[in-house]
């Protein structure tokens, strides 16, 4: 489905990724870890075309993405949530759920996909008219995964969902995402530095270290890998 080959990119005149190689398959909830400033959000801002790789590929069902716009990514079926959610804070929850309807396909399929997501995430129905910013932080991460789901995704990416959330929060939202990988036909890229939780959820697994894909291997694999053990887990 996704498939990322020898992609660079940095800021201005700085690499920060470096020959990056990633992969995955349809059904697949694949982590993408590692710590502070390794260069994860980055991986995804050229992913999404926030920014623009310097060099190599980013292969989407088929379709060269590296280079392409962040609207056209968009519109390949690849969504966001973004790190810090990002959520317009004096809107409600149903108006911030309604940005997330972004072309006519979406538009017109946004009823039928609101109630699917008040199905998964019932305190946001609740809450429909609720000013955003006056959520608590767990209800706020739910909008903007909601909001993504509006934009009817084939690959959902996460990027940091447990930042400054309590620890039973974050494991209803990443029971959520994998509901959701069982029950539709949407993937997830999960960025976390949550190395316990990732590993709990996802298939698969890259660690990044210095903008360079240190490891990679199934969540088992890398749950009993030494240096994850050592470097990231503290056992
Ligand atoms: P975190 O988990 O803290 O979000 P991360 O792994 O997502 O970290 P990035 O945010 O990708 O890391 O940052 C990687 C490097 O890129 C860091 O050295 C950071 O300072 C730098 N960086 C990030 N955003 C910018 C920017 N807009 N301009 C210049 N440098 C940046």
């Amino acid at each position: 489905m996704l498939k990322v080959s020898k992609l660079n990119a940095g800021y201005g005149s700085v690499n920060i990724l470096w020959d990056i190689d990633l992969e995955l398959n349809d059904g697949e909830i694949v982590a993408v870890l590692g710590s502070n400033g390794a260069g994860k959000t980055t991986m995804v801002r050229a992913i999404t075309g926030m920014i623009r790789p310097t060099s190599g590929s980013v292969i989407f069902n088929g379709e060269e993405l590296a280079g392409k716009s962040s609207r056209t990514i968009l519109n390949s079926g690849i969504v966001q949530v973004p790190e810090g959610r990002q959520l317009f804070t004096e809107m409600t929850v149903l108006e911030n759920l309604e940005m997330g309807a972004f072309s006519k396909e979406t538009k017109e399929h946004f009823r039928e996909n609101l109630k699917k997501c008040y199905k998964w995430f019932p305190k946001l129905e609740e809450r429909e008219k609720q000013a955003a910013g006056t959520l608590s932080g767990g209800e706020q991460q739910m909008v903007a995964v909601a909001r993504a789901l509006i934009g009817m995704p084939k690959l959902l990416i996460l990027d940091e969902p447990s930042l400054g959330l309590a620890p039973n929060i974050v494991d209803d939202i990443l029971l959520v995402a994998k509901t959701l990988v069982k029950e539709t036909n949407i993937s997830v890229l999960l960025v976390e530095q949550d190395i316990t939780k990732a590993l709990a959820t996802a298939d698969r697994g890259y660690v990044v270290e210095n903008g360079h894909i240190a490891l990679s291997g199934s969540a088992s694999e890398l749950a009993a890998n030494e240096h994850v053990k050592k470097a990231y887990l503290g056992i």
